[in-house]
């Protein structure tokens, strides 16, 4: 029987958890856009099933900036401390699936050869409550990596919408549960998704196409239209390239981990002058590549949601879709 919860419920739940001193995070109005942020109270949070965030949650998990640690010195004496783990427990409400979907993906990374216990305090610590898209736009490709608009992959539980005052509630973890137990009512009505997008290329001719395509003049001819700012990445869900620098001077600072780009000339700069991925034709190959052939070879997973984002942010609309769509294409012609 289908679960459903008033959104005027909803909101005394959040207001419940926010009394409890619980982190809650949503899609709140900001200075121009919606943006995925912390929230005080909870009519703050705009939970529109037809409304694309600015951001991604990702940063819940992997923030933009995150101290690993600090030292000073004390006389003769060089004092390091560890950051202190995540004290709160912390809810994501509102949620795109796509965007909660990256989670399962990412964990696999920061669980390889370096347990990242900041990822994974982050994690055991969040509850994730997506919101069903109820509408998707030329950009979203889910259902080509084989998600849909209602996917429960990352997801603790679901919220779809019903009508402007109810929500039916999909409950996938204990997690979930425990968020929602005796909060639902059981009724026949069930919210509406999406349709999903069509399916615009076949990932494994992509795959395909490029592992025996390096450098394939496709490259050559899409990155004429990037800039190599870097927007792609950081509001792509899935991207989890960072740096470490430390700030700060002598006497005292901090060790800090910062997202960084790999469509930045200076990624993979050498010391001795050497750009290896010398230009953006290289750098975009090697992103599609990470995400489409690299990636699912070693940790059994396409480390792209087919939210779209990266096309929508990008100033040329350029992103991935457009190239794995010709990717695909020429993919499919070589394997029939
Ligand atoms: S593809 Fe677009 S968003 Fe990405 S680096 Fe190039 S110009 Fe920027
Ligand atoms: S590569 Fe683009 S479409 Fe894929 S998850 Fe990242 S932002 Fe979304």
């Amino acid at each position: 029987m289908p679960r459903i919860i008033t959104k005027d419920k909803l909101l005394q739940l959040v207001a419940q958890y926010l009394g409890e001193g619980k982190t809650v995070a949503g899609p709140a109005e900001g200075s121009r856009q919606l943006y995925f942020t912390k929230i005080k109270k909870p009519e703050e949070l705009v939970l529109n099933a037809a409304i694309m965030p600015s951001n991604t949650i990702k940063e819940f998990f992997f923030p933009r900036c995150e101290t690993i640690c600090t030292y000073r010195h004390n006389g003769k004496e060089q004092i390091i401390e560890d950051a202190q783990p995540l004290n709160a427990e912390q809810i994501i409400i509102g949620a795109r699936p796509c965007d909660a979907a990256s989670l399962p993906i990412l964990d696999k990374v920061f669980a390889w050869d370096f347990q990242d216990k900041f990822y994974q305090d982050r994690r055991e610590k969040s509850t994730v409550i997506s919101l069903a898209c109820s509408a998707a736009d030329e950009n979203c490709f889910c259902s080509s990596v084989g998600l849909s608009p209602d996917t429960s992959s990352g997801s603790d539980a679901m919220l779809v919408q019903v009508d402007a005052g109810t929500f039916e509630v999909r409950v996938f973890t204990d997690k979930g549960e425990a968020l929602f137990a005796a909060q639902t009512t059981e009724a026949d009505t069930t919210g509406q998704t999406a349709s999903p997008p069509p399916v615009r290329f076949n990932k494994d001719s992509v795959a395909a196409y490029l592992q025996t395509h390096f450098g394939d003049p496709i490259f050559d001819e899409t990155s004429l239209r990037c800039v190599g700012c870097g927007a792609c990445t950081y509001i792509c869900p899935t991207c989890h390239c960072f740096d470490i620098v430390d700030e700060g001077g002598a006497d005292k600072g901090k060790r800090v981990k910062n997202w960084d780009s790999c469509q930045f000339s200076l990624f993979t700069l050498h010391a001795s002058g050497h750009n290896p991925r010398k230009n953006q034709a290289a750098r975009q190959y090697n992103r599609i590549a990470h995400k489409f052939n690299i990636y699912p070879q070693k940790f059994g997973a396409v480390l792209c949601t087919g939210c779209g984002n990266c096309t929508r942010v990008c100033s040329a609309s350029l992103g991935v879709r457009p190239v794995l769509e010709k990717i695909g294409q020429k993919g499919e012609q070589e394997r029939n």
